[in-house]
């Protein structure tokens, strides 16, 4: 290792970075690369010998910055954030520096340490009750993944990661059709299969319908079936629809089954305590899931994974060959044994970073803020005759669409596809779509960490005379 040759690379870098984050806003938000144009910059094979940090760097200056879309431009208003922030970014630059794989306590007892302390900081901050314990997933996907497997060992007392599925019930899940795609991933990946999914219907406001879960859980039961799991959806990715948590989870309770919900956006809005009415009957819930890298200033990957039944979960992904085994097992978290992978990374120091820094003050002002201008966003939607909104806004997402007087249903998916992708090159503004209802809809989402005001008056503008230009 040459010390000095490092600092020096490293302090290019830094000054790099930190220009980066203040000229961001000059670069145009989504990325207008064809397919394989940078693939075809990439020479065929690796180099026979080590190259120049200064020729690397230069290469990922002029041909792969032209390939990134940049998610922490103010004006990212797309899917949803996944959101940084300097005090993470520098402590994602110790982990990468200490270079620590934090599987089991012993690999690195602060950083196992550090999770347990984080994850509690974190439940407080949400409100959840202290029976619940919390984890590092790396996305939320893989939480929704082990609260199916945890749900379908301790249904099957234990014994299907032995058996297998041959002789056990025809296990039953449902979600709401609104629900994530994760959840259909987990679905077949737990074995249970896809068609053993039911996505229940929802109502004018995109949240699950109590009566019609009870209907199919009774229907599957007579039907022979076992029902199993229950995931809900606090915040969809189409809408952040709410399903009613506290009817959802009296059913559960009732037929006994296990009771996920996935919050993966919208959980970081319960740091407001304003917003702690969504946790209403919450001991009812089993597992609980929300993405500190989509909207808590954290970097990606950063998945918060709560569970009350911390045996079931430790009981099905437990196993310990030789080599790991290590004494302490008793008075410390081995966190290789509650979820999926064993290789773990030090995740738990930008949480730290973001937390110390910001303060609970300083996030929920934050977050506070993204909604109150979401609402003030859909307020100018409202007041305007040519757009319409879609969908109640409870967080920092809205959708809308452009309904120009005269139009028939079909032009206006095609009009508004056509804004979409004529806002996006514009690379000004960056917004998807989903649809709603059947009707194509712009989703504009607020929560950047560095967005201001001034950014959702320019975003109206763009989004306006862009439609105007349009039609
Ligand atoms: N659940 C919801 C509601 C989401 O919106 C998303 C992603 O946007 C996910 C799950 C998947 O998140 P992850 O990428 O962390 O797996």
């Amino acid at each position: 290792l040459c010390t000095d040759q490092f600092r020096a690379n490293a302090h290019t870098l830094v000054d790099w970075m930190a220009d980066y984050l203040r000229d961001v806003e000059q670069y145009p938000v989504k990325s207008s690369v064809k397919p394989g144009e940078i693939l075809a910059e990439l020479p065929a094979s690796p180099p026979e010998q080590g190259e120049p940090f200064a020729d690397i760097f230069a290469d990922f200056q002029e041909t792969i910055m032209p390939g990134i879309t940049h998610w922490q431009h103010p004006l990212f208003c797309a899917y949803f954030p996944a959101n940084s922030s300097p005090p993470s970014v520098l402590a994602e630059m110790l982990t990468a520096t200490l270079g620590a794989q934090c599987m089991i306590w012993e690999t690195s007892p602060a950083a196992a340490e550090l999770e347990e302390r984080c994850m509690e900081w974190l439940q407080e901050l949400i409100g959840l009750p202290g029976e619940f314990v919390g984890v590092i997933q790396d996305t939320a996907s893989t939480a929704t993944l082990s609260a199916l497997l945890s749900a379908r060992e301790r249904a099957s007392g234990f014994t299907v990661n032995h058996t297998g599925l041959y002789d056990s019930p025809r296990y039953v899940v449902y979600a709401s059709q609104e629900a994530h795609s994760s959840i259909d991933k987990a679905v077949r990946i737990a074995g249970l299969g896809t068609d053993n999914l039911r996505k229940i219907s929802v109502d004018e406001n995109y949240a699950l319908k109590p009566e019609a879960l009870i209907e199919a859980i009774k229907h599957d039961q007579a039907q022979g079936m076992v029902p199993l799991c229950i995931i809900a959806s606090l915040g969809t990715t189409s809408s952040t629809a709410v399903d009613p948590l506290a009817e959802i989870g009296r059913i559960a309770r009732d037929e006994n089954l296990w009771l996920h919900v996935d919050a993966a956006y919208a959980g970081s809005a319960l740091i407001l305590p304003e917003l702690r009415e969504y946790l209403e009957e919450i001991e009812t819930v089993d597992s609980f899931v929300f993405n500190p890298h989509k909207w808590l200033f954290t970097n990606f990957d950063c998945s918060a994974y709560f569970v009350q039944d911390k045996a079931a979960l430790i009981r099905t992904f437990e196993i310990l060959p030789e080599y790991l085994k290590t004494g302490h097992a008793s008075e410390v978290n081995n966190y290789r044994d509650w979820g999926v992978p064993l290789g773990r990374r030090f995740r738990a120091l930008k949480l730290w970073f973001v937390m110390r820094s910001y303060g609970v003050e300083g996030l929920r002002t934050r977050i506070r803020q993204h909604i109150a201008w979401a609402y003030l966003f859909r307020s100018w939607i409202e007041s305007t005759l040519d757009f319409e909104v879609l969908a109640p806004s409870p967080f920092g997402l809205v959708c809308f669409r452009y309904t120009p007087i005269g139009t028939t249903e079909a032009e206006r998916d095609e009009l508004n596809a056509a804004l979409k992708e004529r806002i996006n090159a514009s690379g000004e503004l960056y917004i998807t779509h989903t649809k709603l209802g059947g009707r194509y809809t712009l989703r504009m989402v607020i929560g950047q960490t560095e967005v201001t005001l001034a950014h959702i008056k320019k975003a109206w503008e763009i989004i306006q005379s862009t439609a105007h230009s349009l039609c």
